[in-house]
C-alpha cells in the first residue's frame, strides 16, 4: 500500500510515521509549515520533519499555507480555540490540502499521529471524525498511536495494513509514545509544544490589532512575528528589529510604500519598518524615529534616524532626522 503520512515532526507524528513504516507501507512524509509555527529562525523551517524523515528513510513533501489560510483564521467555522487558533478549521484545511497530495501520488489513505483525546478541540472522538468527514476522507485515515480505540479505518479493514501492530494511546500524558520512541530507536523528533502560534496570548494582541487593521496578510504577519511591534496607529505600525537577524528578515520583508528607519552607517542599532493600510504621515515618521532613537543610543539627549522610502522596490533616502526619544510611558503605550 502507498500512504501520506503528515508528519510535524514532533513525537507523535514521528511515531506513527516509523510505525507504518515498518509494516512495508510505501510512505511519503508531509510537511506543512505556516506563518504561526514556532520556529525560532535558529534552525532551517521545518527542520525536524527532515531529519526524521532522512532517519525512517522516506521522501518528504513541504506544503506552506498561503492566503487561503488565512481566510480560516479570520472566519473560522468551526470557531476558535482559546486564543486566535481555529484547530478543527485549520485540519480540516491541511486534510484536504493532503488528499489532493495524495491522489497526485496514488496514494490510498493518510497516516497521522492523532492521539484520542490528547487536544481539548481537535482530537476528541467526535471532531476527529467531522473533520475527516469535512476533508472527504471518511475512513481514509489511519491513526497508529489510538487506532485500537478506533472504529477500522478502511486500510485496516481490508488488511492493507495490519490493525494488531497499532496502539491504544488516549489522553495527553507522553510517557508510553516516550517509551516506544526509544525501543524504536527514533530520535530527533522536537519537543511537544503547546500548539502554533495562534494558541500564545501575547502573539495574538498582535493578530487582533492586525485584523482590525484590515492589515492581516502574509507578509505583514511576518513582519509581526520579527521583533517589536508598535501600534501607531489604527492603520498604521512599526516594526522594530532586536538584533542583526531580525533588521535582516524586516528588510527583507518590505514592500512598496513601506517607510524604513536604520541608524547612521557603522553605528548599531534596530531597524524599523513603517507600514500602514491607508497612508503614513510626517506624525507617525516622527514618532517613529524617537522609537527607533531609543534603542540606538538611550543616553543620548539626541540621535540621528535615517529615513528611506520604498518605491516599487527601490530604496531611496528620504531625510536624516535629529530626533529626541520617546518617553518610556509613550513606548509603552504604543507598545504591542
Ligand atoms: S494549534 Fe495551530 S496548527 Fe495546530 S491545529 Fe490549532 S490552529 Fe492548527
Amino acid at each position: 500500500m502507498k500512504a501520506l503520512a503528515l508528519l510535524s515532526g514532533g513525537l507523535d507524528s514521528s511515531l506513527a510515521l516509523k510505525m507504518i513504516k515498518d509494516q512495508g507501507v510505501d510512505v511519503t512524509a508531509l510537511h506543512f509549515t505556516s506563518p504561526f509555527c514556532r520556529c525560532d529562525g535558529s534552525k532551517p523551517c521545518g527542520f525536524s520533519a527532515k531529519e526524521i524523515s532522512a532517519l525512517v528513510n522516506v521522501e518528504i513533501k513541504i506544503k506552506s499555507a498561503d492566503e487561503s489560510y488565512l481566510e480560516i483564521i479570520k472566519n473560522p467555522r468551526y470557531g476558535y480555540g482559546q486564543n486566535y487558533n481555529p484547530c478543527i478549521d485549520c485540519r480540516i484545511y491541511k486534510f484536504k490540502s493532503a488528499k489532493k497530495i495524495m491522489e497526485e501520488i496514488n496514494a490510498l489513505s493518510i497516516v497521522t499521529g492523532e492521539v484520542l483525546g490528547q487536544r481539548p478541540k481537535s482530537q476528541q472522538r467526535n471532531t476527529l471524525f467531522l473533520i475527516e468527514k469535512e476533508a472527504g476522507l471518511t475512513g481514509l485515515i489511519v491513526r497508529p498511536l489510538s487506532a485500537q480505540l478506533l472504529p477500522e479505518s478502511i486500510p485496516e479493514r481490508e488488511k492493507w495494513i495490519d490493525r494488531s501492530k497499532f496502539l491504544n494511546i488516549s489522553g495527553r500524558g507522553r510517557s508510553n509514545q516516550i517509551k516506544l520512541a526509544k525501543t524504536l530507536s527514533l530520535k530527533g523528533f522536537s519537543c511537544p509544544a503547546g500548539g502554533c502560534l495562534l494558541t500564545d496570548p501575547s502573539f495574538c494582541k498582535r493578530i487582533k490589532d492586525l485584523l482590525e487593521s484590515n492589515m492581516f496578510n502574509l507578509n505583514t504577519i511576518n513582519l509581526a512575528k520579527k521583533g517589536r511591534y508598535f501600534k501607531l496607529s489604527n492603520n498604521t505600525k512599526l516594526f522594530v528589529g532586536r538584533n542583526e537577524q531580525d533588521n535582516e528578515i524586516l528588510k527583507n520583508l518590505t514592500k512598496n510604500s513601506d517607510i524604513i528607519l536604520t541608524p547612521s552607517p557603522l553605528i548599531p542599532g534596530p531597524t524599523g519598518i513603517i507600514r500602514s493600510s491607508t497612508n503614513i504621515d510626517t506624525a507617525d515618521i516622527k514618532t517613529s524615529a524617537q522609537i527607533i532613537a531609543r534603542y540606538i543610543a538611550p543616553l543620548n539627549p539626541k540621535t540621528d534616524v535615517h529615513i528611506f522610502n520604498n518605491i516599487n522596490g527601490k530604496i531611496t533616502p528620504l531625510e536624516i532626522i535629529s530626533s529626541q526619544l520617546i518617553d518610556e510611558q509613550n513606548l509603552k503605550l504604543l507598545q504591542v
